[in-house]
């Protein structure tokens, strides 16, 4: 999450942005595709249709989600692919016969940064023009990538000044040598020989390939970027901009915060049920399992009756699962979906985590581009 005040949408619009009002209308049909997609597919649940959540305050505030705790939500991570100038990538499973392709998520493993990491530490990828990180670092740092990914260190790579919104570009291959990257949390292209860039450090990176007419996109998606339907929008101009049909496309969904670290506030909540009628599925109440707090409970009572103390379980949202049905509601198959990684909180020693760091983190990158024509057999 790298930024936090509420972004105005840009006036400058792509053929798939709409005046709200429309927005509204035409997400009350996409909401019905999906309900009527996931039905089919038996994912549906009951508490899809319940549209009001019971008013509630204070202490004895009744259950409204299916509770949990951390422990139960959090994966392993996989293991990175180490390329051989160092830098550790997680590759997409499923993704490895289209030899057209070229895609990846970093970790923070590899790279020349030292402004994130322990004196004695390996350097690290920070792929970000952060503050505390040296510019120089950073560039290096992006060919590595570059390099790890296309075998080729000159490969372009175009990223964006992202700024939570749902605007989308169609990348050329000039922009990589633009001054001011484009503003923009999605960019799309069919042009080969270059790598569209995702930066994040918690947020969740989703990439998107057109199996048929060769076109690929990467969206940023947080959670104000997830209310905005940045990933639904963005299936919705790679049709207007290429043909592509939502059969034809797969997508990634990279590594990011997890349900079982992201604590997020009531007005959260209320934009997503403003927006998903399944917004509910979204959310848990978790525990706090802080282990200190288990043995010690004492330590943690107020002068409230047991019971009534105000340390409850906190709200958290699935950013992941999110972005998932936003892909089913734009019409693509469940299968064609892959889910790459983890918790990037959780796993801070892999992933930059802006949360796990309290701000102080660096930017890892997810990268989707088109081989060019004379390095691939054509397929
Ligand atoms: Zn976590």
């Amino acid at each position: 999450m790298l930024a936090s005040r509420r972004e105005p949408v840009p006036v400058e619009s792509i053929p798939a942005m709409r005046s709200s009002a429309a927005q509204t209308i035409a997400s009350a049909s996409a909401l019905e595709a999906v309900a009527s997609r996931m039905a089919r597919a038996g994912l549906i649940r009951s508490s899809q249709t319940s549209a009001k959540r019971p008013r509630t305050a204070g202490p004895f505030r009744a259950t409204r989600f299916e509770r949990t705790t951390p422990e139960e939500l959090t994966a392993t991570p996989p293991a990175p692919q180490r390329a051989a100038n160092g830098v550790q990538w997680l590759p997409i499973p499923g993704w490895w016969d289209l030899p057209w392709l070229w895609a990846g998520f970093s970790t923070r493993k590899g790279g020349l940064s030292r402004a994130y990491c322990a004196e004695d530490a390996a350097a690290e990828l920070n792929l970000g023009f952060t503050a505390a990180d040296d510019l120089e670092n950073v560039l290096r740092n992006r060919r590595l990538l570059a390099e790890a990914i296309t075998s080729n260190a000159a490969t372009p790579l175009i990223a964006l000044r992202q700024f939570h919104s749902n605007r989308i570009v169609h990348a050329v291959s000039a922009d990589a040598s633009r001054k001011q990257p484009h503003k923009a949390d999605g960019q799309m292209t069919a042009e080969p020989g270059m790598l569209l860039a995702i930066q994040t450090a918690d947020c969740i990176p989703v990439l998107v390939a057109d199996r048929k007419q060769r076109a690929v996109a990467a969206f940023h998606a947080g959670w104000r970027g997830t209310v905005k339907r940045i990933v639904e929008s963005g299936v919705g101009s790679m049709r207007l901009a290429f043909g592509s049909r939502p059969q034809d496309l797969i997508a990634a969904i990279g590594p990011g915060i997890g349900l079982c670290c992201y604590a997020v506030g009531e007005e959260v909540l209320s934009e997503f049920e403003s927006q998903f009628s399944y917004a509910r599925d979204l959310f848990r109440e978790v525990y706090d399992s802080n282990p200190v707090r288990k043995k010690y409970p004492m330590l943690f009572l107020t002068q409230r009756a047991p019971g009534h103390s105000p340390i409850g379980p906190s709200l958290h949202v699935d950013l992941v699962e999110a972005n998932r049905r936003q892909l089913l509601s734009a019409g693509l198959s469940p299968e064609s979906i892959q889910i790459v990684g983890c918790c990037t909180q959780c796993h801070s020693d892999l992933f930059f985590s802006h949360r796990a760091s309290d701000g102080h983190a660096g930017r890892m990158m997810a990268v989707i581009g088109i081989r060019e024509a004379r390095k691939h057999r054509s397929r």
